[in-house]
């Protein structure tokens, strides 16, 4: 950090108005602006050193600085030329430090998330108790299609529902149908995967009678689950501010809390792009599957032999990810690689993300589809939704994301449910018009 120079700016005022950032961090020479909430507390109501989290700007020209900055306990939300942008607590300056990752600025983020359980403004999306409400609602409303089960229960308790549409088998019963599960909010904060979820369950059930739609309900069986991190996404919104939380509310006995779920899964657990210190973003848990809700999802798959397909959303950069997340090798397998590299093409036409190798910006260990692709051969995808930027809103986008994201992500989600039967056959179905002229751009948060 020699030459950097760290500017933790700790925003007091009440009720600031956000200022444009630096033009250069949004390149366009348009005027940015952040969507965060207002702020309106003093530094005084905030919370814990546990919750004071920083936007770091650092530089790291290649993979293997990217990668390293992630086993520094950073969470890399975008990759912009040779710098990275992301978020982690203070004591995270000092690994990346100690890794030779030049910060160029640490930014707190917490004034900007000052706002009250789920704004007024963000009053559409559904905290915990609201999102089972639409499920078991939906389930109730089409008994003959649907079913809600719980897959488990989260570290403090809850259950982590799955709602289940499958016209001859209920609830955990068993099923022979092609199967495909979808997931979200494995990070706490990223609510608008959640709400992905639920408008997909709610299309699903609204409209089961349609002739497109009648007969692929009838034979699949189909799962999705809103909140894999019920109590981290419930604690995100808790209280009169947004936490910025990612992980799970595991306390770690050392006063930091959380493991990062996508980064608890059983292959190759730990190695690369992830960290072993508990106050990292990245916090890999003390050993593979050691928190309860990535087992729960681990017995749910196991379980269910008929799923061939699995797709988790997470926010936020608009990518379209497929394994191994890893390592840069491809998968070995030839025909998968083609019919992964097919599926991920044709939904990047629909819904305008970028497809690529989960490893393409760095390589991360322990997240879902590598381990649901490597122990079960399930085809998983991660879908990084919108928006694009930080600068476009991040992790708290506001209500008009909920409905641009659902529509620019039904189409993949009916498409990957009509290939449940058998996902190679993607790599020979027609190709899908579409616009293939995608700007570049170069951001994760996974
Ligand atoms: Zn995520």
């Amino acid at each position: 950090m020699r030459s950097a120079e760290i500017v933790i700016i700790f925003l007091c005022l009440p009720a600031l108005a956000w200022a444009s950032p630096d033009p250069s961090f949004d390149g366009s020479g348009k005027p940015v602006r952040m969507k965060f909430p207002s702020m309106a507390q003093s530094s005084s109501q905030q919370g814990s050193e546990e919750d004071a989290k920083l936007w770091i700007v650092a530089k790291a020209p290649d993979k293997k600085a990217r990668t390293r900055a992630l086993e520094a306990g950073l969470a890399i939300e975008e990759v912009r030329g040779d710098r990275i942008h992301g978020i982690a607590s203070a004591v995270t300056l000092e690994s990346l430090e100690a890794a030779g990752i030049e910060v160029e600025s640490a930014t707190s983020l917490l004034p900007r998330m000052t706002t009250k359980d789920f704004p007024a403004d963000d009053a559409a999306y559904h905290n915990v108790a609201e999102a089972d409400k639409v499920i078991r609602e939906l389930a109730a409303s089409a008994p003959k299609l649907a079913s809600v089960f719980s897959i488990g229960n989260s570290l403090l308790g809850r259950d982590i529902l799955a709602l289940r549409l499958n016209p001859t088998a209920r609830g955990t019963a068993p099923s022979a149908k092609p199967g495909i599960v979808f997931m979200a909010t494995h990070h706490a904060r990223e609510h608008l995967s959640t709400e992905m979820a639920l408008g997909l369950a709610k299309h699903l059930v609204e409209n089961r009678a349609k002739p497109e739609l009648a007969k692929l309900l009838e034979t699949r069986d189909i799962f999705i689950i809103p909140l894999v991190n019920p109590d981290g996404a419930e604690y995100d919104v808790e209280g009169d501010r947004y936490h910025m939380h990612r992980k799970n509310m595991r306390p770690n006995g050392d006063k930091t809390v959380g493991v990062d779920l996508n980064r608890n899964y059983g292959y190759h657990w730990c190695e690369t792009g992830a960290s072993s210190d508990p106050r990292a973003e990245t916090y890999c848990g003390p050993a593979p599957f050691s928190e309860p809700e990535t087992a729960s999802v681990k017995s749910f798959l196991e379980a269910r032999n008929n799923i061939k397909v699995l797709l988790t959303y997470h926010t936020f950069s608009e990518l379209i990810l497929y394994p191994w997340g890893y390592t840069d090798t491809p998968i070995s397998e030839a025909p998968a690689l083609k019919a992964y590299k097919a599926m991920a093409e044709t939904m990047a036409k629909m819904n305008g993300y970028t497809p690529q190798q989960s490893s393409e910006l760095y390589t991360a260990s322990g997240d879902t589809t590598d381990w649901a692709w490597a122990a079960l051969g399930i085809y998983s995808f991660t879908f990084e939704l919108s928006p694009k930027s930080l600068w476009d809103g991040g992790f708290y986008p506001g209500v008009p994301a909920i409905a641009t994201t659902f529509a620019a992500n039904l189409r993949p989600a009916l498409y990957l449910i009509g290939l449940a039967d058998d996902p190679r056959r993607a790599s020979s179905a027609d190709a899908v018009a579409g616009e293939d002229d995608r700007p570049a751009h170069a951001n994760s948060g996974r």
